[in-house]
């Protein structure tokens, strides 16, 4: 028997490129994403034509992957082309960057060029916050500013790069390298640590095994073009293999 769709009651949060919907159920919302992109924390404002279809079904196929693997996710269940059903949690006001090779602000912070494998993936938080540009923080920023228990930052660190190693393997059989990307979590009212978010061609740095050829939003941020040409190909790779 096909489920009902739950009903939006309230917008809660509207960001770059995605809506989050409040539903009758307390303890789930909605995710609604956009073809809206920005760069340079909303300097730079486009559209990318079938982008929120892209990232809410390479992000669902990802989670899932996540899920079946151990990993706590707050993936319910994919409502349609660009909407998701998941568990309501509060964000933690950190992102955590998992790195496997230079690329992005680390290249650029150590004056590295782009694309040197790290020996060891390289974990990094940045606290959130537009008007300071989500500065790279560590650990001792985040107890001491109680953005994050030191529970929750060991989870954070452990579950990160148990889900690089994952990610890593997933993209491999996709002829995709996983250079770089970033997480969300997020509390749950039990008190549960879930990972949160999307990872997508917005949120990770995707190269092609082959060619290096870069698939994600790289080639918007740095006027490539072929963007919209790039997500198409990530999302028929993982339809390839019957994962969206
Ligand atoms: N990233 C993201 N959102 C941000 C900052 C970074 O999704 O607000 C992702 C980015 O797409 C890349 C990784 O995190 O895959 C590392 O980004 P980096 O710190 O190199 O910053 P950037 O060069 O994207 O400014």
């Amino acid at each position: 028997m096909r489920e009902t769709a739950p009903v939006k009651t309230a917008l809660l949060y509207e960001g770059k490129a995605k809506r989050v919907y409040a539903c009758a159920d307390e303890e789930t919302c909605i995710v609604s994403y956009t073809d809206a992109a920005t760069a340079y924390n909303g300097l730079k404002k486009g559209f990318i034509p079938g982008k929120g279809a892209v990232v809410n079904r390479v992000t669902n196929a990802l989670m899932r992957y996540l899920s079946s693997e151990g990993i706590p996710t707050h993936y319910i269940r994919e409502l349609s082309d660009t909407e998701t059903l998941v568990r309501r949690v509060r964000m933690l006001p950190l992102e955590v960057i998992v790195r496997n090779y230079t690329s992005g602000s680390l290249a650029h912070r150590l004056g590295l060029e782009e694309g040197l494998p790290l020996t060891t993936p390289v974990l990094e938080f940045n606290y959130k916050s537009d008007a300071l540009d989500d500065p790279l923080v560590n650990t001792c920023h985040i107890l001491s500013f109680g953005w994050a228990s030191e529970e929750q930052v060991q989870r954070m660190k452990a579950l990160s790069l148990r889900v690089n190693t994952l990610l890593t393997g997933y993209l491999d059989r996709l002829g995709i390298r996983l250079v770089d990307f970033k997480l969300e979590y997020g509390v749950t009212g039990g008190g549960e640590l879930l990972l949160a978010d999307e990872i997508s061609p917005d949120t990770c740095r995707f190269w092609d095994i082959k060619t290096g050829e870069k698939l994600d939003k790289d080639r918007f941020r740095r006027d490539m073009g072929g963007v919209t040409e790039a997500y198409q190909e990530v999302m028929r790779r993982f339809c390839a293999q019957a994962a969206c």
